[in-house]
């Protein structure tokens, strides 16, 4: 894998950007761009003909000197060893950018879901419960959902947990349907972040919100709310994507409308509503306002940013961009406003989850949005803060100089054992 496409190399970098206009010491940023541990595992688990399939299984857990591991759990082809490595370490800079009491961990299993029957799932999560079982806990790592995973995968770990534990402890993972212990405004969170920090974003730099042009790509979990509730500030939605292909209409495609349609079919193309088709490229450098991508890591590179049009990005996904990418907007000043700020509604949403199903006390759907959103705008102020103060070129370098400098403090105040 390229230096410019492996996750991790791009983590790396994007930390020691930071510490080099802070000024933090090499030993430190070493201490900090690496993981504490990583199981890297196989799950055996007998198939509904009897046969029996490996699959390969990790979690890393990266640092939890602000508080317990914390991140997802992806199903996904492309998850490797390196993959989870990054998303791990994306997952302690996000939660020290928000301010939440976390460090970062994520896991995954190389596989495609699709091609498994719901009961091979089933038993898919219940092994992977089952071996991580001894490195989680409610206070020491807390999954949830990521790519191809959800509410009923996280139910699935929670049962396992609790069963092979003998315990009730539903804050073991985040993610969890309402009747399971799960939060009101989660399956939105990430989605309504990407709308705040959009919304924030435009009223930083005196852009209209209203009419604005709109593409995303990756109509997922992230991509759909986004695309909804970005629409629901007056923009145009002109463009979204997912594996299938693109969808055009310049006059504004219906976002509700859009996502009814992939759950009915499972893909946004063939949208009736649509005027054109695209290529996911061509959605990736169409002349818009507004680009948000929300599918997976290294969308774009440096060859296809030199052809992006999109006056600012907000990154839903995590990842999206490479070092290479990033050095062609910060050469002319793309605005990009990066993952750990952005996306990071999902983890504080689970954050509120975890504090809920602590005191079994449940909180109605409008608390919850109403102690997201000061969270993300307070972010998006200190991110503005340290890009103006701090010697940074991008506003991901500012976010990244608040979170370090955070994680950094909690480390050296815990100090070197032994
Ligand atoms: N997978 C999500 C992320 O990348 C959510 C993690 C969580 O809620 O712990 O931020």
């Amino acid at each position: 894998m390229a230096s410019d496409t492996n996750p991790y190399e791009t983590f790396r970098t994007q930390v020691a950007d930071a510490a080099d206009a802070l000024g933090v010491d090499g030993g430190t940023v070493d201490r900090l761009t690496r993981p504490d541990r990583v199981l890297e595992t196989h799950i055996s688990v007998e198939m509904d003909d009897g046969s029996v399939e490996t699959f390969e299984a990790y979690r890393s857990q990266f640092n939890d000197a602000r508080g317990p591991y914390k991140g997802g759990v992806r199903y996904h082809p492309q998850v490797t060893r390196d993959e989870v490595k990054a998303l791990s370490g994306w997952m302690v800079y996000k939660c020290a950018a928000v301010n939440i009491p976390f460090g970062g961990g994520k896991g995954g299993i190389a596989f495609n879901p699709a091609e498994y029957s719901d009961s091979e799932l089933e038993r898919i999560t219940r092994s992977y419960a089952e071996a991580i079982r001894p490195v989680i806990g409610v206070d020491r790592d807390i999954p949830a959902p990521d790519v191809n995973t959800g509410q009923r995968e996280m139910n699935w770990i929670k049962d396992t947990y609790e069963t092979l534990e003998n315990t009730i402890e539903p804050g073991v993972v985040t993610g969890k349907a309402i009747d399971s212990g799960g939060s009101r405004g989660r399956v939105e969170a990430t989605g309504r972040s990407v709308m705040l920090t959009s919304r924030e974003a435009f009223e930083h730099l005196d852009m209209e919100m209203e009419g604005a042009t709109v593409a995303v790509q990756g109509y997922g979990n992230a991509g759909s709310v986004a695309a909804k509730l970005i629409d629901d500030l007056g923009a145009t939605i002109v463009a979204v994507s997912d594996s299938s292909g693109a969808i055009y209409d310049p006059d504004g495609l219906d976002a509700r409308e859009v996502k009814s349609h992939k759950d009915e079919t499972g893909q946004v193309v063939g949208y009736p509503e649509a005027s054109e088709e695209l290529t996911n490229e061509e959605l990736l450098t169409m002349d818009v306002d507004l680009l948000v991508p929300a599918a997976l890591e290294n969308a774009i590179d440096r060859n296809l940013a030199e052809r992006v049009q999109a006056d600012v990005i907000v990154e839903a996904a995590n990842g999206p961009l490479t070092n290479g990418a990033d050095e062609v907007f910060a050469g002319r000043e793309t605005r990009v406003f990066p993952d750990i700020l952005a996306n990071a509604g999902g983890v504080t949403v689970s954050y509120f989850e975890w504090v809920q199903n602590r005191q079994r006390f449940y909180w109605t759907e409008s608390r919850v949005n109403d102690e997201l959103e000061p969270i993300i705008v307070e972010a998006f102020d200190t991110l503005v803060d340290a890009y103006d103060t701090n010697d940074v070129d991008t506003y991901r370098e500012a976010m990244y100089t608040v979170a370090l400098e955070r994680v950094a403090r909690a480390a050296t105040e815990g100090g070197i054992w032994p």
